[in-house]
């Protein structure tokens, strides 16, 4: 099934996606987007729309925002060779180096730039919620660093599932407000943030972690991770001479995915490819693979694809790197599979665990679970065409995943033990 019906109109999208024409004026993506939120959320959105179009070209607050890219963040990212991945697998691979950016994700670029826009806006305080814990570390940080106060809802379940997030995020000066409704995780966490913002709109900027949601969200994320993107591109060309011949990264929600796609959309020869969580394998339930395995529908405020039953029911997924565990994804990776420019596919928890172990001992970097899931896409995509260039988005670091890391980690492994006999 495709949300198109020829491919003169999918060769009609593409070409209104590369003028720009994406988001429209619906905030739509082709068929997907839109704001699908009650009426009283609607003027709250209607005035971040304009916020984002005014702030975001206003030569005064890009230079605020490059300045703190620079000296807080650390950007530009490092371009990194892999030279020894790239020996055993047969390719020249390229690492973009997001886990080099403060703290250890690509997260905090859209944090840092909308607590930016907050402040622009004249917000009082900023909220957010969070699930596995790094947006809600990442809001923290930049609500520090601008100044603004911070509230995080988490659920109650994710709160004992991730305590030290929740030390850092108060570390850092946030409340953290434990949600005990509904299925006190994630889900219920959305709604609190929802609840808290209908009441006070003006005052309050709710900070979203991801290009998913309601307009203007997808819109004002993607154009603050396609710094990723950016920077990646003119780095293969001053390092390797070329653009690479494929493009990969991981896809949760779809933000550092959109961010180190956007620049090279336009590049026809260069192979673009998202992966997916496939957890422990294809039946509903045993991944968050939603664009490989996903139907249209409505979620948090956008239409896109969703992992839901013959009724219509959101699914419960797995996968072993919890950024990657949402039912949705942003409507402008929706399009990007329908009109073809993009390819979706999953790899499963054991190759996302394995291509990480291989990054470690062969280059030196402990990549975040959710990355590795790209690094395993890599070696499936090597094995199949050898001799190419890829660049994979690296997107965070994998200090966080040590306890799910040291339980999965291969008994011998766990403790190298020195026996000395007493002379
Ligand atoms: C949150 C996270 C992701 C997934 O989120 P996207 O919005 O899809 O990028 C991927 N990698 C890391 C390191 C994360 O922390």
């Amino acid at each position: 099934m495709n949300a198109f019906e020829n491919d003169v109109e999918r060769a009609r999208a593409l070409e209104a996606l590369l003028a720009g024409r994406y988001p429209d004026a619906r905030g739509r993506y082709g068929p997907f987007g839109g704001r699908y939120v009650p009426e009283t959320l609607i003027p709250a959105h209607e005035r971040l729309e304009q916020g984002a179009r005014r702030w975001l070209r206003d030569p005064d607050f890009q230079a605020e925002l490059q300045r703190e890219l620079r000296d807080w963040v650390g950007r530009p990212t490092a371009l990194t060779p892999a030279p020894r991945l790239s020996a055993r697998w047969g390719v020249e691979l390229w690492l973009k180096r997001e886990d080099l950016a403060h703290t250890g994700a690509h997260k905090i670029n859209n944090a840092l730039g909308q607590a930016l826009l907050a402040r622009r806006l004249g917000a009082q305080r900023v909220i957010a919620e969070t699930g596995a814990g790094q947006h809600g570390v990442a809001s923290a940080a930049a609500c520090a660093r601008v100044g603004l106060p911070c509230t995080v809802y988490m659920g109650a379940v994710d709160m004992e599932r991730q305590a030290p997030n929740v030390g850092r995020m108060q570390l850092l000066g946030a409340t953290v407000v434990a949600v005990q409704s509904g299925d006190r995780t994630l889900r219920a966490a959305i709604d609190e943030a929802l609840r808290d913002w209908v009441s006070d709109p003006i005052g309050t900027y709710y900070l979203l972690g991801s290009a998913v949601g309601a307009h203007p969200y997808p819109y004002l994320v993607r154009e603050l991770q396609a710094v990723i993107g950016r920077e990646a591109r003119a780095q293969m060309l001053e390092r390797a001479g070329a653009l690479p011949d494929a493009l990969i990264a991981c896809v949760g929600g779809g933000s550092n995915a959109i961010g180190l796609f956007h620049a090279f959309l336009a590049d026809a020869a260069v192979e673009i490819v998202g992966i997916e969580a496939g957890g422990r394998g294809a039946r509903l339930g045993e991944n968050a693979a939603t664009l490989v395995y996903g139907r249209p529908g409505v979620l948090h405020g956008s239409y896109s694809l969703l992992l839901q039953d013959q009724a219509g029911q959101i699914q419960d997924t797995h996968s072993i790197s919890a950024g990657l565990d949402y039912p949705g994804v942003g409507p402008e990776h929706a399009l990007l599979q329908q009109i073809g420019r993009v390819r979706y596919r999953c790899v499963d928890d054991e190759a996302a665990l394995a291509a990480l172990r291989e990054c470690c001992e062969l280059e030196g970097i402990l990549p975040a679970l959710e990355s590795a899931h790209a690094l395993a896409g890599a070696r499936v995509l090597a094995a199949a065409q050898p001799r190419r260039r890829i660049l994979v988005g690296l997107s965070g670091r994998g200090d966080k995943d040590m306890p799910t890391l040291t339980a999965r980690l291969p008994h011998e492994q766990q403790a190298a033990q020195v026996s000395r006999r007493r002379e």
